[in-house]
């Protein structure tokens, strides 16, 4: 973690944009075995690894993101070429993987993203709520970005998308309010709309980050959901 935190610093230090910051730091993350992302992705209940990413500028409210990758071994980056390189904001699946890999981003064997501890906790059957990295970051031009990755739920259906590739759901930037980077259950996240609505509530209520957040989360918990 503190490998990633000094990545993003040094770029915002040296005057980089707060969206490379982003990435760069979720790269860091995503190579370790410690997180729920990258290599360190959870297994879904057919035993494979199924992955997630998106990405938002919060200067012009660009957006990309990837569903259900297998192959690619930072989705942070092919959510940030699904942002540069074409209109659309998201990709899903081996149309995902394959755009990636035609934008010369390094490509794995799924055996890349097989790691005893992970598979112990498929075996196990036990729900791993924790792992999930993401990433906010503010640049000295005052742009917002934020991004997030993750492996999604132990034992999820294959197929099963979760709220960290939904822009509006598990990631939101806009230099006009803030930059969210969602962790916890995906399906209430997506249901609370949770990253616009910390945004919207700060735009239109005026409250500030902190009473925007507290009031998202505890509409969370009301839906019976859990997460940060
Ligand atoms: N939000 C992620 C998902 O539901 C999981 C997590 O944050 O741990 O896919």
């Amino acid at each position: 973690l503190e490998e990633a935190l000094n990545t993003g610093y040094s770029i915002l230090e040296k005057g980089g944009l707060s969206l490379d910051a982003v990435e760069a730091t979720i790269r860091i993350m995503e190579d370790s075995e410690l997180f729920n992302a990258g290599k360190g992705a959870v297994f879904t209940n057919a035993g494979t690894n199924e992955l997630d990413a998106s990405i938002m500028d919060g200067s012009n409210l660009k957006a990309g993101a990837v569903a259900g990758v297998k192959t690619v071994k930072n989705p942070i980056s092919a959510a940030r070429k699904v942002m540069d390189k074409t209109w659309h904001v998201m990709l899903s699946g081996d149309g995902a993987d394959l755009f990636a890999k035609e934008q010369n981003l390094e490509m794995v064997d799924p055996i890349y993203f097989y790691t005893q501890r992970r598979w112990d906790s498929l075996k196990k059957i036990q729900s791993e709520k924790h792992g999930t990295v993401g990433c906010v970051a503010l640049d000295k031009h005052g742009n917002l970005a934020a991004g997030t990755s993750t492996g999604g739920l132990t034992n999820k259906k294959w197929g099963r998308i979760g709220d960290s590739p939904i822009i509006g759901a598990g990631t939101y930037a806009n230099n006009k309010t803030c930059a969210v980077s969602g962790t916890g259950q995906g399906e209430y996240f997506i249901r609370g709309n949770v990253a616009y609505d910390i945004s919207a509530i700060m735009e239109y209520e005026n409250l500030s980050v902190g009473k925007a957040a507290r009031k998202v989360i505890s509409k969370l918990s009301d839906l019976g959901g859990e997460g940060g």
